[in-house]
């Protein structure tokens, strides 16, 4: 691919993934690391930033649905996988001939992995959800009993193999938040009942990024990273990349489509939301809403072009946005940063996300499909 004929691209540095994975080995010394690849990797793209995980020592991979997990699978990739974003009807029976464990949160789902097992001739990898405060996937703590007995007894008929237990944490991106320590107690609750049932878990787990970074009672036997694999911080009271010595894996370029200069007084972009002040510079960014750039950025957004760091002019469009340029010049052609790791002058995905009112998850993962990846270091 012809990068500086490209119109707008996401570089993804391979090595980075590879140094932030083990830079999480570190930070967990006695537990195993799962990379979280859904979302095509938080939109890094899941099978190179598998395989780079991986290679850093990466134990095993996880994803939301069980369609991301299955493509790992399609790809060659034969580490452990697990995926938890179940719904009925779901493909339980490929997930089961995969070898994909496969996370349960209630009744229904355990009597179709039993009905998927039975069909397919093996049993099932189970990873049993408890729900320990976060109100969302899970099991309630009351009907916990009721899980484990039943996914003991499909243990007992060879239909199950209960691999892990696991949570996710509500508030983990706020240390010190009262709420941690309170699901950290119900997590060790639930799993001693586990254990007294007679489930003896391969992997016991609670842990995402930020816990991983900033709670170490709570790395248990695996940490589940996401972000921090891709170098973003969860936020920025855990601090910044390097505080956290992590390294932004993507940097989304553009090539400027035009400069032009308009008199003082004219309205840029829908709304005219922005006038420029004098006779200016325009420049023409071809990225827009439709790419991942947030429209709530709209007036907001930075962008390093032609040495500087510009704001967005008036609203992004679906395809495109301008900056304005006051008496500065670039060229068509010029290259336009709008986010990176930062140690270039260039703005970063935590300043895309303070200037949409958003968190960096959102920056990289909404990066949309019309950018093409282009990997370094693979
Ligand atoms: C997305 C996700 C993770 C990874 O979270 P990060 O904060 O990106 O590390 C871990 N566990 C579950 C259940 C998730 O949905």
């Amino acid at each position: 691919m012809n990068e500086t004929a490209t119109r707008v691209y996401a570089e993804i540095d391979l090595d980075a993934v590879r140094r932030n994975v083990r830079a999480l080995r570190e930070r967990a010394p006695r537990a195993q690391v799962m990379a979280v690849v859904k979302a095509d990797a938080y939109g890094h793209g899941a099978i190179p930033c598998a395989r780079a995980a991986l290679d850093a020592g990466a134990a095993w991979l996880g994803t939301a649905t069980p369609d991301e997990a299955l493509a790992l699978r399609a790809a060659g990739i034969d580490a452990p996988v697990m995926c938890w974003l179940w719904t009925p009807g779901g493909p339980w029976r490929e997930a089961i001939e995969a070898g994909i464990d496969v996370s349960v949160s209630g009744m229904w789902a355990l009597e179709e992995v039993r009905a998927a097992a039975r069909a397919a001739g093996r049993p099932a990898r189970v990873q049993l959800k408890a729900d320990t405060g976060l109100g969302r996937n899970g099991c309630q703590p009351a009907d916990w009993a009721e899980l484990v007995g039943a996914a003991v007894a499909a243990q007992a008929e060879g239909t199950v193999h209960v691999t892990g237990v696991w949570s996710h944490f509500a508030c983990a991106d706020e240390p010190g938040h009262p709420s941690i320590g309170l699901q950290l107690a119900a997590f060790r609750e639930m799993l001693a009942h586990a254990e007294k049932e007679g489930v003896e878990p391969e992997v016991r787990h609670i842990a995402n990024s930020p816990a991983t970074l900033t709670l170490p009672e709570s790395h248990f036997d695996l940490v589940r990273c996401g972000l921090a694999v891709y170098g973003v911080s969860p936020a920025p009271e855990i601090g910044t990349p390097a505080q956290l010595g992590l390294r932004p894996a993507m940097t989304l370029k553009a090539s400027v489509a035009l400069v032009k200069a308009v008199p003082a007084g004219h309205g840029v972009s829908y709304g005219h939301h922005h006038v420029t002040a004098a006779e200016s510079h325009l420049a023409l960014i071809p990225a827009g809403y439709a790419d991942g750039i947030p429209r709530h950025a709209s007036g907001r957004g930075p962008v390093l072009v032609g040495g500087k760091t510009r704001t967005v002019a008036g609203r992004v469009a679906m395809d495109q946005f301008v900056v304005d340029l006051g008496s500065d010049q670039v060229r068509e052609g010029d290259e336009a940063v709008i986010f990176g790791p930062g140690d270039r002058g260039e703005p970063t995905a935590e300043d895309w996300a303070q200037a949409a009112g958003t968190i960096a998850y959102e920056i990289v993962t909404r990066i949309g499909g019309r950018v093409p990846r282009v990997y370094r270091n693979g």
